[in-house]
């Protein structure tokens, strides 16, 4: 389990105007903190931050206890879960699940045991010959899910991974990532523009408004005092 600290970090595109304005934020390990807000308030910035997508422009970011600009992105032992999936169409699910550990030095025993134990977490285990146009919707975005459990990175973040999905297969699975995120104790960090989500999957939510945080804390909290 490990933490992620942001010290008064901010980020502008062109030089000029702050998208992300002196934000200071600490992300407890085990944490299931939930960035919410309307389109362009900051939220996939902030998140391809703390993934090395995106330098910062001031400010400090520790993952675990390291400065984050000692880490590339690669080495900050951290998964993620896309909006669109980005899965790989000429592979079959069993190897888009194991395909991030092929540079992770995991020898191919391993990637199986892992391959399977991961797939009957989210049932796919008799899906794992498929190549994903042979999928639905729901078992798309669990591979996707699978590919990031199989890392076994200590934090997970994800950016709208429900959005494509229809409303009843969405309340699913929000139930299903809290029981897998609990019980492997991850650190997730998980962005929405929907309210009800964040409220019922957060630890801690933060609102964002315009790169500037509105208000952070427990969603009951912020329910009793909008
Ligand atoms: P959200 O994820 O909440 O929709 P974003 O982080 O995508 O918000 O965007 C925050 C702000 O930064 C918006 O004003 C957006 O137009 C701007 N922005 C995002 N990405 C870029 C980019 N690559 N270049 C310039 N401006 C960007
Ligand atoms: P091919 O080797 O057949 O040209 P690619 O390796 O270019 O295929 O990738 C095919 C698909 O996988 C693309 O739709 C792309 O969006 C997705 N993809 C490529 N790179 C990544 C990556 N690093 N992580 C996740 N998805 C990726």
């Amino acid at each position: 389990m490990k933490k992620v600290e942001l010290k008064n970090v901010s980020k502008s595109y062109d030089g000029q105007t702050n998208v992300i304005k002196g934000i200071d934020v600490s992300i407890e390990p085990g944490e299931f903190f939930v960035l919410v807000g309307p389109s362009g308030c900051g939220k996939s910035t902030m998140l391809r931050m703390i993934a090395g997508l995106e330098e910062i422009s001031s400010g400090d970011l520790y993952i675990g206890d390291l400065l984050s600009t000692k880490r590339s992105p690669s080495q900050r032992d951290l998964s993620m879960v896309f909006q669109n999936y980005a899965l790989y169409p000429h592979l079959n699910v069993e190897q888009n699940i194991t395909f991030g550990l092929h540079t992770k030095k995991v020898t191919k025993a391993e990637q199986k045991k892992r391959c399977l134990e991961t797939a009957s977490m989210l049932g796919l285990s008799e899906l794992l010959n498929r190549k994903p146009r042979q999928l639905s919707g729901g078992q798309r975005q669990r591979v996707a899910l699978a590919r990031a459990i199989v890392t076994q990175s200590p934090i997970c973040l994800m950016d709208e991974p429900l959005s494509n999905l229809d409303a009843k297969l969405r309340a699913k699975m929000r139930s299903e990532i809290r029981q897998i995120q609990r019980k492997l104790g991850i650190t997730m960090i998980y962005v929405t523009h929907d309210q009800t989500e964040a409220m019922t999957m957060a630890d801690r939510m933060m609102i964002l408004h315009n790169g500037d945080v509105q208000q952070i804390g427990h969603p009951l909290d912020i329910y009793n005092n909008p």
